[in-house]
């Protein structure tokens, strides 16, 4: 026999003769599988979903939300629901929260030095600043996030995308943990293109990202007390690159028998536009936006988007080669953009996004 318990979010059932909490159910998660207890993950849960834990005595090792004093004996209990801190999301330098609008989105090194010196914000802490060290995931070549996901802490989950490992870290524990799939979750590996995943705006609880995946285009949803995680279809395709958001819209380059495609759709994914466009099946960057466009970068050239009309695709001038190794393109002071690249035995910077592009030859660095 068992008391039911509902808080605003979840439902708890409170056992008759123990006394102890089991969460049964809660706003926005998948079937709970109540284990944490066993795997030491209570303190953790406690803080992902707000609940409360015992200070003064040992009734019972975790309270339902809200509960300020234990019903058993009366102690007053730790409520962690009210202790909501609103951080910025980080999901790794390419994807900098709140750049100004005429620093490049999406570069492999951050911008937000450019983002400071441009609006003056405060410095960034500087090198040698003492940090904590943190076990690395178990599987490796990951993409990282530290967000909330809906919930009213954040976590850091890490994706191995070529291994289909989701990888979930209980900071109180100091553990990561591996996230099963449920039933019917899309394989999470994706290796077409470099990866990147789009980070969602005001999610709903548990709901992580657009990634993209050997079946198309999908939202992440991950269950953090059962470590599990689940995906939704929004487009079936073979993907040739990783999607991109530019203001409102996102885009992603697929592949169909007819040759390579361009979705795009708004941020809500509602209005989803196709569009052709002769470019090669794979082997992009992660998208770059800047300046009202994206710009995927590949060995042959470059396709751009802007939304709202067609995409371009511009192979590189005769005889030259990007090196896309170098970081991403670079900012010039007069607002173009230029990537680094070689031409016979000299390396050169080429202005992306233009038809009959400049060329600036760079002294001093030779081939190596
Ligand atoms: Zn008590």
């Amino acid at each position: 026999m068992a008391y039911r318990w509902e808080t605003p979010a979840s439902v708890w059932l409170e056992d008759e003769a123990s006394a102890q909490f089991e969460l049964a159910s809660s706003a926005g998660l998948s079937r709970i599988d109540w284990q944490v207890q066993a795997r030491g993950r209570l303190p953790d849960v406690a803080h992902l979903l707000g609940a409360s834990l015992p200070s003064a005595c040992r009734c019972a090792p975790i309270y339902p939300e809200g509960f300020a004093f234990c019903p058993t004996c009366g102690r007053a209990l730790a409520r962690l629901d009210e202790q909501r801190k609103n951080r910025p999301d980080w999901w790794g330098p390419w994807s900098d929260q709140f750049l100004p609008r005429h620093v490049p989105h999406g570069l492999a090194v951050t911008s937000l030095p450019l983002g400071d010196s441009l609006e003056e914000r405060p410095p960034a802490p500087h090198v040698g600043r003492a940090e904590l060290s943190m076990p690395a995931p178990p599987n490796a070549h990951c993409v990282f996030a530290a967000g909330a996901f809906g919930f009213p802490v954040q976590r850091l989950i890490a994706l191995a995308h070529t291994r289909n490992v989701l990888q979930y870290f209980d900071p109180l524990a100091g553990l990561w943990h591996v996230m099963a799939a449920e039933e019917y979750a899309a394989d999470l590996a994706f290796t077409a293109s470099e990866y990147a995943w789009l980070p969602v705006q005001n999610p709903r609880r548990g709901e992580v990202a657009i990634v993209p995946t050997a079946t198309g285009l999908c939202r992440l949803v991950i269950n953090p007390v059962s470590e599990t995680y689940r995906t939704e279809a929004i487009f079936d395709a073979t993907l040739a690159s990783a999607p991109g958001a530019m203001r409102r819209h996102v885009a992603c380059l697929f592949n169909t028998s007819g040759g390579t495609r361009l979705w795009s759709a708004l941020a809500d994914l509602s209005g989803a536009v196709l569009y052709d466009c002769a470019a090669p099946a794979g082997g992009y960057t992660r998208p770059i936006g800047y300046d009202g466009r994206l710009y995927w970068l590949h060995a042959e050239g470059q396709l751009i988007w802007q939304p709202g009309a067609p995409p371009r695709w511009l192979p590189w001038p005769q005889g030259w080669s990007p090196r896309l190794s170098f970081g991403g393109p670079t900012q010039s002071r007069d607002g173009r953009l230029w990537l680094a690249g070689h031409a016979a035995q000299s390396y050169s910077f080429i202005e992306l996004g233009k038809d009959n592009p400049q060329f600036e030859a760079i002294s001093g660095a030779r081939l190596g």
